[in-house]
């Protein structure tokens, strides 16, 4: 049983960064390791990281 604790997973993180600060979109996402920004995929590729949900809104009418 869960008592009131918050913090449960928050030991882990302990160990250098896992995410700085992307260069490209300014959001920490970018995998110090990886060398790919989970954001905006900077790092990944010449393209940049989009999804559909995420972009502009098509007008219905
Ligand atoms: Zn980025």
């Amino acid at each position: 049983m869960k008592g009131l604790g918050g913090t449960g997973s928050q030991g882990l993180r302990s160990k250098g960064k896992t995410h700085i600060p992307c260069r490209r979109c300014g959001r920490s996402s970018y995998h110090a390791t990886k060398g790919v920004c989970a954001s905006c995929g900077y790092g990944a590729g010449p393209k940049t990281r989009k999804y559909a949900w995420k972009n502009t809104r098509k007008r219905a009418k």
